[in-house]
């Protein structure tokens, strides 16, 4: 591939890149995507759930109903492509672990916006006792989970992708043409990076407000059924019905990929607190979560040097949001149709 000229060179096969590379790629786009091929990102050790209620007060998620089925169809689209299965529709379980949070569902909880996203009628009880501590209730609500690592895996067999760390000083030359990156040629040159996005010098304005987080994978000693709980921390299911993922921490300050024994410890108390299945920690791992203010993702060109674009802070929600922003920003790419301001990168650029 050296030497080639593109439309489009993504930096990055995370969520983001893979997603976008995608979309540009069926809109005819000449693609190539840049990736440093590290064991550990983001986005490979991400649980890929996508659920409608989240956080400690029980939100909706912001603009769900938009996204989901964009994401479902999208992800449904790739696994046709590439004859592999990581979209499964989920349900997910809300154990309650206070009064204050029993009070709030039982507020906000009648909601038809609310109702809407439940799974009813709930069969009693809500989860088999011998499994978790439920005596304060919950509630199961329809959700999704994509296998980000299989996703990932199956894209990198079919996109043209080339593994090399990028330095935007040294590797990049912007010209009358487009973008020169190493023996490459572009139109246009796409940032994907995720945290590391941070260090590149032309988005360096980008106010990220990025958090670690640790996930355990365990083996259970007894039966657990294929769904996602969720009671302060998560246990999410994988294709091995013996294997599950624990998570996760935010942490704002250590911005590092180093697993961390007190967020481990964390985690495990959190799992003891309401479940009653012995379990062996397989594997702990961390990595940074591309988080910018206002918990949005961006899109868009730098507003100096428009062969340069940005898309990240994917955040906490990247399987649910990536097939949205990607279709977006490649409207922009391909057919000028632009971008809903909130989300454009040029609204971070102070002037
Ligand atoms: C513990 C944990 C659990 C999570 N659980 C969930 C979940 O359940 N559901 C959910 O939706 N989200 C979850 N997330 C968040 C989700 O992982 C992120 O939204 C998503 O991974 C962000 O993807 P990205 O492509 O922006 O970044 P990344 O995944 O970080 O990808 C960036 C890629 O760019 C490459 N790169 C960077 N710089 C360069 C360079 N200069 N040259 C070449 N390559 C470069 C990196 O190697 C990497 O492959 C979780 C995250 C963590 C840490």
């Amino acid at each position: 591939m050296a030497g080639t000229t593109w439309d489009v060179i993504i930096v990055g096969q995370g969520l983001a890149g893979t997603t976008l590379a995608w979309h540009l790629q069926e809109a005819g786009q000449r693609i190539l995507i840049i990736d440093t091929n590290e064991a550990v990102t983001s986005s490979k050790i991400a649980a890929g759930l996508i659920t409608p209620i989240t956080g400690m007060r029980m939100v909706l998620s912001w603009r769900y109903d938009e996204f989901l089925p964009v994401a479902r169809n999208f992800y449904r689209s790739i696994e046709r492509r590439t004859s592999q299965l990581f979209f499964n529709e989920r349900t997910a379980i809300r154990l309650f672990k206070s009064d204050d949070e029993q009070e709030n569902w039982a507020k906000r909880g009648q909601r038809p916006e609310y109702q809407s996203r439940l799974v009813v009628p709930v069969s009693a009880p809500l989860l088999d006792p011998d499994l978790a501590e439920t005596e304060r209730g919950g509630f199961a609500m329809h959700a999704a989970q994509l296998d980000v690592a299989a996703y990932l895996e199956a894209s990198r067999a079919v996109l043209a992708w080339e593994p090399m760390k990028l330095d935007w000083l040294k590797d990049v030359s912007i010209n009358a043409n487009g973008v020169s990156v190493g023996n490459h040629q572009t139109r246009l040159l796409v940032s994907c990076e995720g945290h590391a996005a941070t260090t590149n010098p032309y988005f360096s304005q980008m106010p990220f407000i990025a958090a670690k987080g640790d996930i355990l994978t365990v083996r259970f000693h007894a039966s657990v059924p294929s769904l996602c709980l969720h009671r302060g921390i998560w246990i999410a299911p994988t294709a091995d019905p013996e294997i599950f993922r624990i998570g996760s921490t935010y942490d704002w300050e250590n911005l590092d990929q180093a697993p961390n024994a007190a967020a481990r410890d964390d985690i495990e108390r959190r799992l003891k607190e309401f479940f009653r299945i012995p379990y062996t920690v397989l594997d702990h791992k961390a990595a940074v979560r591309p988080i910018i203010k206002e918990s949005k993702a961006y899109i868009g060109l730098h507003p100096e040097h428009g062969r340069l674009g940005f898309f990240n802070g994917l955040g906490s929600k990247g399987s649910l949001h990536a097939p949205w922003y990607a279709q977006q920003f490649s409207d922009f790419i391909v057919h000028q149709t632009p971008l809903p301001d909130e989300i454009n990168v040029d609204r971070l650029f102070v002037r």
